[in-house]
């Protein structure tokens, strides 16, 4: 391939698919570098006969338009289209007990009505009426139409008339939940509830979770026909769906191709060298690489006081995997998803309090040879670095230290399949090292623990000319729809302001 270019894109998880995807959509000259021998990062998918998955497992607003998912406006844009299965129920294990708990505000009311009664009822009820203007004023702005670097009150100002009725709840778009949480719900379970999914949407509780992201959250699950959406195929489908739309228009993915250090011209960034030695020269250059590998790109001497300050933020901790490849016989109902809990008291940071199991295969019996079903649970960003970090993977104490930690997930599945361990013929544990080296990511961590209540994400432009990043080390956050949005402002503020109205325009957006 040539050596120049007008975009080098570092990474191809979703932030820098969408990113490059967009990119040439718009007439760029885009090369995507990853350095794994797969595309998606923290959504990439393995396995021939078994489709396992390495990360999301919750999807929505992917089945149908108009949708407010940035990663459904970007597939729209890029011609692509995914079929999903759409479904509402999923089951928890809680210290309440074994329950169904369904998408959408009736099958919710059920289950509070049962556990905590009338009471706890109207008190979500109340909540839900509190957080539908929030989730309507999130919605009036959505984050494609945002513009990197600009002041987000000034455009707000600039969108006028739409946005006037939604102006008092704007104000809370920008901080935290946990006060809106304080000020409305008293009852234990449905705080607890919140707190969860605080901590499963962005790695922290909900004193550090942003509003916004849980005003639409709500706003979206407990609309009456409310729904999840299960991509056929898994991430793999949605990552090839973000490709084929990047190579239709021109653009280019290059795998195991890990960027070793950025090229700089003076203060300016002009392209990077690869692990090989390979120099590719370029315009802009976009890392989707998070915040801490990205500065370990940079030559020393640049952008000094933003590298410190950056280099300091605060990680989530990572995770423990488990995938499991079993004999399907006689087990028809199981969930999609199951969400366990082992002690509300403990706080739902709690190293190994917290898992999500999903078995992709009950939506998608293609994602498993025929009889069988995949699964892959994960403890959702409580397991510290500091346990692993000194080993050596697969030294006897590390793999000993894997089969204690591991133990949890064990413990949850015999609870809803006595016979687990006989029914499997693929076991595959892993731990923050196998985190670390299959996704690429800083201490196998979730992404940065920027509290909602200290201020929004960083942009995505860089004080180094000629750099952005895209991804979760940047605003709008972590998470897919998040992400995906940050790669669509990297490409507007590389495409101008035009392209981004034609954009809109054509999205009806
Ligand atoms: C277990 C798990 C479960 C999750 N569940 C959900 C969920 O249910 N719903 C949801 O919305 N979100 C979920 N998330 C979060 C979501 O998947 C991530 O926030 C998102 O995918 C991150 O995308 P990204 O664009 O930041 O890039 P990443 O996925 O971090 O990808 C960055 C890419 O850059 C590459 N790279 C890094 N350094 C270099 C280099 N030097 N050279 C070349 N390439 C490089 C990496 O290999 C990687 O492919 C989950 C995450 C995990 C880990």
């Amino acid at each position: 391939m040539a050596d120049q270019t007008d975009v080098i894109v570092i990474g191809s998880g979703i932030g820098g698919l969408c990113c490059g995807g967009l990119l040439a959509r718009g007439g760029r000259e885009v090369v995507v570098l990853e350095a794994h021998s797969k595309p998606g990062g923290a959504a990439h998918g393995f396995g021939k006969t078994y489709h396992f998955e390495s990360g999301p497992s919750l999807w929505s607003g992917l089945g149908r338009w108009p949708s407010s998912n940035p990663l459904a406006q970007i597939l729209r844009a890029l011609g692509q289209s995914l079929e999903v299965v759409s479904y509402r129920d999923w089951d928890v294990i809680f210290p309440e007990g074994h329950l169904q708990i369904g998408v959408g505000n009736d099958a919710f009311s059920a289950v509070v009505q049962n556990l905590r009664g009338p009471e706890a009822v109207a008190e979500w009820q109340q909540f839900m009426t509190v957080l539908q203007p929030i989730a309507a004023a999130a919605n009036a702005l959505p984050l494609l139409a945002l513009r990197p670097g600009a002041d987000v009150m000034a455009q707000v100002l600039q969108r006028g008339g739409q946005l006037l009725p939604h102006m008092a709840a704007m104000r809370h778009l920008g901080g935290a939940f946990g006060p809106l949480v304080d000020r409305h719900l008293k009852d234990p379970f449905l705080r607890n509830w919140v707190d969860l999914l605080c901590f499963l949407i962005s790695g922290l509780p909900m004193d550090g979770t942003n509003a916004a992201a849980m005003a639409t959250l709500f706003g979206e699950w407990f609309e009456p026909d409310a729904c999840l959406d299960f991509p056929k195929g898994g991430s793999k489908a949605v990552v090839a769906a973000l490709v084929r739309g990047m190579e239709a228009n021109g653009g280019e993915l290059r795998l195991r191709s890990r960027v070793r250090e950025l090229l700089m011209d003076g203060d300016r960034a002009t392209g990077v060298v690869l692990e090989n030695g390979e120099q590719i020269h370029a315009r802009h250059v976009v890392s989707n690489a998070d915040i801490w590998s990205t500065l370990e790109l940079m030559p020393e001497g640049h952008a000094q006081r933003w590298r410190r300050k950056r280099e300091s933020t605060p990680a989530c901790r990572s995770f423990l995997h488990l995938h499991l490849g079993f004999d399907a016989k006689g087990l028809d109902d199981l969930p999609i998803h199951t969400v366990w809990v082992g002690d509300w008291e403990r706080g739902i940071n709690a190293e190994r309090n917290a898992a999500v199991i999903s078995i992709p295969s009950v939506l998608d019996p293609a994602m498993a040879p025929p009889g069988r079903h995949v699964l892959h649970a994960y403890t959702p960003a409580n397991e510290p670095w500091e346990l692993w970090e000194g080993l050596e993977r697969d030294s006897p104490a590390y793999l000993k230290q894997r089969e204690e930690r591991c133990s949890v997930f064990w413990r949850v599945l015999e609870q809803m399949i006595p016979d687990i361990r006989e029914r499997c013929d693929v076991v595959m544990e892993g731990t923050p090292l196998t985190h670390r080296r299959f996704l690429n990511v800083h201490n196998g961590s979730y992404g940065p623990a920027l509290p909602a209540s200290d201020g929004l994400f960083p942009g995505v432009t860089t004080p180094v000319k000629g750099l952005w990043m895209c991804g979760s080390s940047t605003f709008p956050g972590i998470g897919i729809p998040p992400v995906a949005a940050s790669g669509a402002l990297v490409a507007h503020d590389i495409l101008g302001r035009r392209a981004q109205k034609d954009l809109l325009h054509e999205l009806g957006i």
